[in-house]
């Protein structure tokens, strides 16, 4: 982790529909150091870092070489917070602290239904929900302690969990301090 950083990068990783944004939009209202929140499917979508669209899984086929040279500059400078449903691709010395969100996957089926996703992407992100794919790629991402896993399934979990990450980031901030 570079030691110039004024401010950390958080990675809010989880299955699709586990709570990423809601969580990367009200932390990036709630920090006390200031944090742009990126949405890293959308950025993808606007600077057209993809290959091309998959109309099987409605998604497209990310470029990483793009994505990563787009995000490089701003991990080194510090202050984000990268949303997006997989963090394996991002360098080890960018992040501070991975996010990874979690919920049971009835609910995760009933928020992706209301997303209109097709029935295969509902099953494929649900069967991924119960077999952990994101936390076990979190985990062999990064060192143990940078990684948490949070359950977002109700207002108080996203509350509780925003307010966890702003005492460790004023943690980081003293630890910075003190250094
Ligand atoms: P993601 O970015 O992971 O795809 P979103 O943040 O878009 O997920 O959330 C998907 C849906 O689930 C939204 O309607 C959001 O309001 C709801 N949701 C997510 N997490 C929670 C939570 N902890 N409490 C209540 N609703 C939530």
């Amino acid at each position: 982790m570079p030691s110039s950083r004024k401010a950390p990068v958080i990675v809010i990783t989880g299955t699709p529909g586990t709570g990423k944004t809601t969580h990367a939009e009200l932390l990036a209202q709630e920090s006390p150091v200031p944090l742009k929140h990126i949405n890293v499917g959308e950025l993808v979508k606007e600077k057209g870092l993809h290959e091309e669209y998959d109309e099987e899984w409605q998604s497209y086929t990310v470029d990483e070489d793009k994505l990563l040279d787009e995000l490089e500059p701003l991990a080194s400078e510090g202050g984000i917070i990268l949303d997006w449903h997989t963090c394996e691709l991002f360098p080890e010395r960018w992040a501070d602290l991975v996010v990874v969100l979690r919920c049971d996957h009835t609910k995760l089926w009933d928020r992706l239904e209301k997303r209109g996703y097709p029935l295969k992407k509902i099953q494929e992100n649900n069967q991924a929900e119960i077999m952990e794919v994101v936390l076990d790629e979190a985990r062999s991402s990064y060192a143990q302690e940078i990684v948490v896993e949070l359950q977002s399934e109700g207002t108080e979990d996203l509350e509780s969990n925003v307010a966890r990450i702003v005492q460790w980031i004023e943690a980081w901030q003293e630890d910075r301090e003190q250094s």
